[in-house]
């Protein structure tokens, strides 16, 4: 009898905890599902890089949904993961290194994306041989791919280099020139040092690329990334300023040949295979050249009446300078609602935000999440579907849906993006279109669970390495 109930009661035990685990399943579909919808919403789909799930490989186990850091790129779905929302990958790769089975690699967007991409081999060769293309500009955003990207690339040059037998030949050429002092020029020019090239780095502006315009005290997130002339760079999140720091302190006791100023105006390949570099200050001959360039370029502009007076900006970089002010910030990406969250925690500011759409849809969750409150608050007050049509000196007038309203204004900061250097590449002969992207990625991908896997073991640091209380 006893038995008899014992086994009863097991079975009403475990048919709740069946029908609790279908009902959990049934609502995670039904989040995924959502979440999914969603995205569509917001986007076509993946815009740049973004996880391929091997279907057929797939087991559900959902370690993927959990460790990615952007929150629901990914989803699960009937017990698969699923791309959710696309269009918030930027290439952490945290999914495919995590994923048990190996079923997830990271590859570029549609093929309409890539006719709008350098084309690439997966050694970041351009259709023009010995011309290379490292970093943003190549697709991969992210510090770390413009690290690891920085520093293969001149691992494979210095095997070419090494095999040219007409090198001591030639006079006044450099191995490699480098374009562009961002995290994958900086890199590129330290493995340089590292394989005892001759090189010079060119960089038009400061050194650090995009990330020395990033706002004051911006919180910089990294990966474990073995770092030329340094060693394993372990940092997780770091500021911007502690970041900096860090590439100053490896580059001056490396010797860094930067010119800095100087802009890269035209490349051209002669007979010879040796390329003239011609810049807004002179001329320079290398074998090899890397184009680290970023995918910035200039910022968009709106093309509106007064958008050239002085109090019309696109960058800030020091929030706290501004107090008391009128400001409006126009964009709705995640550079427009950090910048109005930030300036409107500044005493006395009275910030308006203008987007064209009707809704945000591309920020970060948590940035969704403070902006809302912002909004709820009223520290930041928010035009949906509106258009700046005219800057005047102090005020600006703006454009909802048909009609003008004209509001007091100090400054406007505008984030709409900015154009790749495009227009550079075709007047230079670089292909567009079709690349081979997708081993890109795929090789990205391998590279990052071999890169883990080493990370863990010892490495032995290049010079100084760890002497530096900071990092
Ligand atoms: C707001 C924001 C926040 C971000 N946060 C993070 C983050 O937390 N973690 C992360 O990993 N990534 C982050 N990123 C992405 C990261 O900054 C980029 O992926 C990275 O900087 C790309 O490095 P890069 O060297 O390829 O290009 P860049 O850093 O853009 O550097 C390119 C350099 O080339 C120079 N240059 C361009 N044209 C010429 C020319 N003709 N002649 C000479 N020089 C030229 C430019 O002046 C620039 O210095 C963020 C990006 C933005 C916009």
């Amino acid at each position: 009898m006893d038995s008899l109930f014992a086994a009863g009661f097991a079975l009403v035990v475990t048919a709740f905890f069946v029908f609790r685990y279908l009902k959990k399943q049934k609502q995670r579909d039904e989040e995924a599902r959502a979440a999914v919808e969603k995205g569509k919403m917001y986007s076509e789909g993946p815009r740049g890089q973004h996880p391929h799930i091997d279907i057929t490989n797939c087991i559900g186990c959902a370690t993927c949904t959990q460790v990615c850091p952007e929150g629901d790129v990914l989803a699960m779905l009937a017990g698969q993961a699923v791309i959710a929302n696309g269009h918030k990958c930027i290439g952490h790769g945290l999914c495919a290194e995590a994923c048990p089975v190996g079923a997830i690699t990271i590859v570029m967007a549609s093929p309409s994306l890539g006719a709008d991409m350098p084309f690439l081999s997966a050694e970041f060769e351009t259709s023009i041989n010995n011309l290379f293309i490292v970093g943003e500009l190549g697709g991969l955003a992210l510090i770390k791919n413009a690290v690891n990207q920085g520093r293969d690339c001149v691992d494979l040059l210095a095997r070419r280099m090494a095999a040219r037998k007409d090198r001591s030949k030639l006079v006044d050429v450099y191995d490699v020139l480098i374009v562009g002092a961002g995290p994958a020029g900086i890199s590129s020019s330290l493995r340089a040092i590292e394989h005892k090239m001759s090189y010079v780095t060119l960089e038009r502006d400061e050194i650090g690329g995009t990330v020395a315009k990033f706002p004051r005290q911006k919180l910089v997130m990294t990966s474990p990334v073995q770092f030329p002339m340094y060693g394993k760079f372990n940092k997780l999140e770091l500021s911007k300023e502690h970041l900096l720091a860090f590439w100053d302190m490896v580059l001056n006791r490396s010797d860094f040949n930067v010119r800095t100023g100087e802009k890269v105006d035209d490349i051209k390949k002669g007979p010879d295979g040796v390329f003239t570099v011609t810049t807004s200050t002179g001329q320079y001959r290398a074998l090899s050249v890397l184009l680290a360039l970023g995918r910035n370029g200039d910022p968009r502009k709106l093309g509106v009446k007064g958008e050239e007076l002085p109090k019309v900006m696109y960058r800030l970089i020091e929030a706290d300078h501004y107090t008391d002010k009128k400001i409006l910030v126009v964009g709705g990406g995640d550079s427009a609602v950090e910048a109005a969250m930030g300036l409107a925690q500044q005493k006395g500011n009275v910030v308006t935000l203008s987007y064209r759409q009707a809704q945000f849809g591309r920020i970060k969750e948590r940035n969704s999440k403070r902006m809302e409150e912002c909004m709820r608050t009223g520290r930041v007050k928010v035009f949906f579907n509106s258009n700046v049509a005219e800057f005047k000196p102090n005020s600006v007038v703006l454009d909802l849906n048909g009609q003008q309203q004209e509001m007091a204004n100090d400054f406007a900061w505008i984030f709409a993006g900015g154009s790749p250097p495009s227009a550079f590449l075709k007047k230079i002969g670089v292909k567009f279109g079709s690349q081979d992207i997708t081993l890109a990625g795929a090789q990205e991908t391998r590279r990052a669970s071999q890169e883990k896997k080493a990370l863990t073991e010892q490495t032995p640091a290049k010079v100084g390495s760890g002497s530096s209380q900071l990092f």
